[in-house]
């Protein structure tokens, strides 16, 4: 029984037999509000005649299929999401004419009514294998093939695609037909239909290779936040860079940017159709860093255009490769050609963190990762494909030369273009621009998991010089790979009141312990900073004298990127257990006033908060709690007017807020009685201190309130998230049944009442929720599917109690649950986080 899987044997065995010459797609959305009609037509050749195989199709009713002119029965070919096909010729046609159904979980063609003015808005979601919830497929990316779309639809409607949207025709009777010319040669997974009444504005790129058109799209509700002339600005600085760096025209002919409600992801790179979630143009003021990301998120779906579109992986063994190059992509482009140049330090303060975390879970695995299945997929696509992956190819531009690497990178684009590869051809490629031997270095940085530590290890003379500086590098027992690491080396000494860079060397490390003889004779520095830079991926750890130089001082270091490896390394030492939460508290407290990376202000009082909530000892809570809290205070009053700092601040102190005073301030914002200079009380901030209160029990009716001031889809989820963060038994039942129950709830919706469901201070109401997750584990996959279920597990796993009896539920249940891998994966990474915890509290204990 399949179900709706897929080997790579099975996947492998139908591309040697086909070729797929075209598909015609029939869509019509005019038939009803929960099904749309999809006829298919597929035309390909076999190249074992008699043969048989297998097309895809998922949660349909099948009312039609002819095979080469034969009708087939529905009844006996269509099962378990497959479609028999047997007897194939040389040549055949298929032809297949079903009902497809909405999506409300972001999968497939999902459905969505705005609740502000009624309006319809589809969009469709195929990676990794969904196109064949919306037409029948060979679902697999090396069966690449040319796709025509026609779509009937609402004649006011707007209808985009993978190919220039054409003139509809009118049908008389107020629906009308599209239909698109032939795509380019393509995978089923970045094909994409977009539909609706959204708004649309156009603008043209005009570049080295000739025209792109560029189109944006929005929601009706939303068009007075579409800041287009920075969305254009930052597309046509992205397509100057990218034309320029790959050598390669853009591929697809126009590039469409659609902002698409209740998304799941950021976005996704549909061939020249790419969809991005429409917070993306926020209504409230955001910080520097949410447009800093915003910017990534465009770059990273542009050069998909080329890595992952024109050229694409064979199977999604290869994934990663899609994923960290478009992400090292990215933030190299940003650099190079936008206004954010510092955002490879934002980078490390922020994405980065979110890799080095999931690389020391029970779940980890080699970033190239052995996708026999699409179920080895769902569990092996996360941070360690996004984040990790992107580090290291950083480590590996350092290693062989960005110059080469961009040369292997152009020759690798001409002779794969518009066909599939695999990451043995890139290899290959940047090993004939370099000189270099990377099937070595392949074997130690990809095919293997885990995080190495770098700790500096010294010998001082009697004036205080190194008589002896080595680096030694470690590896948890589990995962015991030792790497070789490009690394920079920097000394930085308290001169004036400034930390300032005295040297920096660059260096090979290799083994357990490698010396470095250049810097022997050196004075010992106030501060000796491994990986300055940033160049490999490895935690670092600070000697006694930088701890105590960065703790009495990190504000003083001008060098934002060492400041981000400072931040890196302290919070890796809380998270290890190896410093006192509250010491980290302290030097967050102390610096973070001063920080100017935007990613630094952003996120590093969300790791205060955290060690106040998870890694402290319990019985130093509470005081630790009451000083975090009073000095955010402070540090909102303190910050300058307007700036992102104050913003940031004041959201953090919401979050904070318990005590008399701070519940006070809080609803004193919410009702104009306390006004802060330069802080704008708007819709979003309004909805952080409407939850606030909520959290501690003080929102009475104000979240009906809020909602009746705001009733746009941003405001239902923010207020389902409000009624989920109040600590009463009737608030956490309802939350559970909207996020682990229904299977009615919208996905944005479930998200936002998931990651509000758990809350530090709320024992008393979750501890029934112990059992209740554990049941509810067991078979939660089957019935909410792949992303309702990943979010619930993920988010409302009980970290909040963390205990050794919480630890041994978890290993009881793991050991007999008939939950699936990818369920029993989350479980898992909640119990890791709570042995973290308590390793990191008993630490705490002892100051
Ligand atoms: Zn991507």
């Amino acid at each position: 029984m399949p179900g709706t899987n897929l080997t790579r044997d099975e996947a492998a065995t139908r591309a040697a037999l086909l070729d797929v010459s075209s598909y015609s797609v029939d869509l019509d959305l005019t038939t009803s509000e929960t099904t749309f009609a999809s006829t298919t037509t597929i035309e390909f050749t076999c190249s074992e005649p008699g043969a048989e195989t297998f097309a895809d199709l998922v949660d349909a009713t099948v009312h039609s299929i002819t095979l080469n002119g034969e009708s087939l029965d529905p009844a006996a070919a269509y099962a378990d999401s497959r479609i028999a096909l047997s007897g194939l010729a040389a040549t055949n046609t298929l032809v297949v004419v079903a009902d497809c159904t909405y999506s409300r979980t972001g999968e497939g063609l999902h459905r969505f009514v705005d609740p502000v003015d009624d309006r319809v808005y589809l969009y469709s979601q195929f990676e990794v294998p969904d196109a064949r919830r919306v037409f029948t497929t060979f679902e697999q990316p090396d069966l690449k093939s040319v796709f025509t779309f026609v779509v009937r639809a609402p004649e006011q409607w707007k209808v985009v695609s993978n190919s220039p949207t054409p003139a509809p025709t009118a049908l008389g009777d107020g629906t009308a037909r599209w239909e698109f010319e032939p795509t380019k040669r393509m995978s089923t997974y970045i094909t994409a239909l977009v539909a609706g009444e959204y708004h649309e504005v156009q603008d043209v790129y005009q570049g080295k290779h000739g025209d792109i058109p560029l189109g944006h799209y929005c929601r009706q509700s939303l068009v007075e936040h579409l800041d287009r002339e920075e969305l254009v600005k930052l597309t046509k600085q992205g397509f100057e860079f990218f034309e320029e760096a790959f050598d390669f025209p853009y591929p697809f002919g126009k590039y469409d940017q659609l902002y698409v409600p209740e998304y799941n992801m950021g976005a996704m790179e549909n061939a020249g159709c790419v969809t991005l979630r429409d917070e993306y143009l926020p209504r409230s003021r955001q910080p520097r860093s949410f447009y800093e990301f915003r910017c990534s998120v465009i770059l990273h779906e542009m050069a998909h255009m080329w890595f992952g579109d024109l050229v694409t992986m064979k199977w999604w063994d290869d994934l990663w490769l899609n994923e960290s190059f478009a992400e090292w992509a990215c933030y190299h482009a940003e650099v190079e050609a936008t206004e954010y140049t510092d955002s490879w330090t934002g980078f490390a303060n922020a994405r980065k963190q979110t890799g080095y975390r999931q690389d020391q879970m029970p779940s980890t695995h080699p970033i190239a990762a052995d996708n026999v299945d699409l179920q080895a997929v769902e569990v092996n696509f996360d941070m360690i494909t996004y984040a990790k992956g992107a580090s290291v190819l950083k480590q590996l531009v350092a290693w062989v030369g960005l110059d080469d690497f961009m040369a292997g990178l152009r020759q690798y684009f001409k002779d794969h273009a518009y066909g599939n590869s695999e990451f043995k051809d890139l290899l290959a490629a940047l090993e004939k621009a370099s000189g270099r031997e990377l099937a070595g270095w392949a074997k130690e940085w990809l095919q293997t998991a885990g995080v190495n530590t770098l700790t500096p290890e010294f010998a001082l003379d009697g004036e205080g010089a190194y008589t002896r500086l080595a680096v030694r590098q470690s590896a948890h027992p589990d995962w015991p790979t030792l790497r070789r690491h490009r690394l920079g080396i920097g000394l930085y000494d308290d001169r004036d009141g400034r930390l300032v860079l005295r040297r920096t060397v660059e260096v090979d490390v290799e083994g357990e312990l490698t010396e470095i003889p250049e810097l022997v004779g050196e004075t010992q520095p106030d501060l000796l900073l491994l990986n300055d830079g940033d160049l490999t991926y490895a935690k670092i750890r600070l000697d006694e004298r930088s701890l105590a130089t960065v703790v009495d001082g990190l504000s003083k270091l001008d060098d934002s990127l060492a400041r981000a490896l400072v931040w890196g390394a302290t919070w890796d030492m809380t998270r290890d257990a190896e410093m006192a939460a509250r010491d980290f508290v302290t030097l967050v407290l102390a610096n973070i006033g001063a920080e100017t990376d935007a990613w630094g202000v952003s996120r590093i009082p969300t790791y205060a908060a955290q060690a106040v909530s998870t890694f402290s000892a319990p019985e130093h809570r509470d005081e630790l709690r009451s000083r975090w809290e009073s000095g955010l205070r402070e540090l909102v009053l303190a910050a300058e007017p307007g700036s992102d700092a104050q913003l940031t601040f004041a959201r953090s102190y919401a979050a904070a807020a318990r005590s008399e005073q701070a519940v006070g301030d809080v609803e004193a914002l919410l009702d104009g009685g306390l006004e802060i200079d330069g802080l704008a009380v708007d819709q979003d901030l309004r909805w952080s201190l409407v939850t606030s209160l909520a959290a501690s029990g003080n929102a009475g009716e104000r979240i009906e309130a809020e909602l009746e001031r705001d009733r746009t889809i941003s405001g239902q989820e923010h207020a389902a998230a409000a009624r989920a963060a109040r600590p009463t038994a009737e608030a956490k039942a309802e939350a559970w049944e909207v996020a682990m129950v229904s299977t009615e709830t919208p996905n944005e919706t479930q998200r936002s009442v998931a990651m509000s469901f758990q809350r530090s201070g709320q024992d008393d109401v979750l501890a029934p929720y112990v059992e209740r997750y554990l049941a509810a584990a067991d078979d939660v996959w089957d019935r909410l599917g792949n992303k309702r279920a990943s979010t619930a597990l993920e988010a409302m796993f009980p970290r909040q109690l963390a205990s050794q009896e919480l630890l041994d539920r978890a290993d009881a249940w793991l050991a007999r649950t008939p939950a699936p891998p990818a369920a029993k994966r989350y479980v898992a990474e909640g119990r890791a986080d709570v042995a973290r915890a308590l390793a990191a509290q008993e630490r705490d204990a002892r100051g």
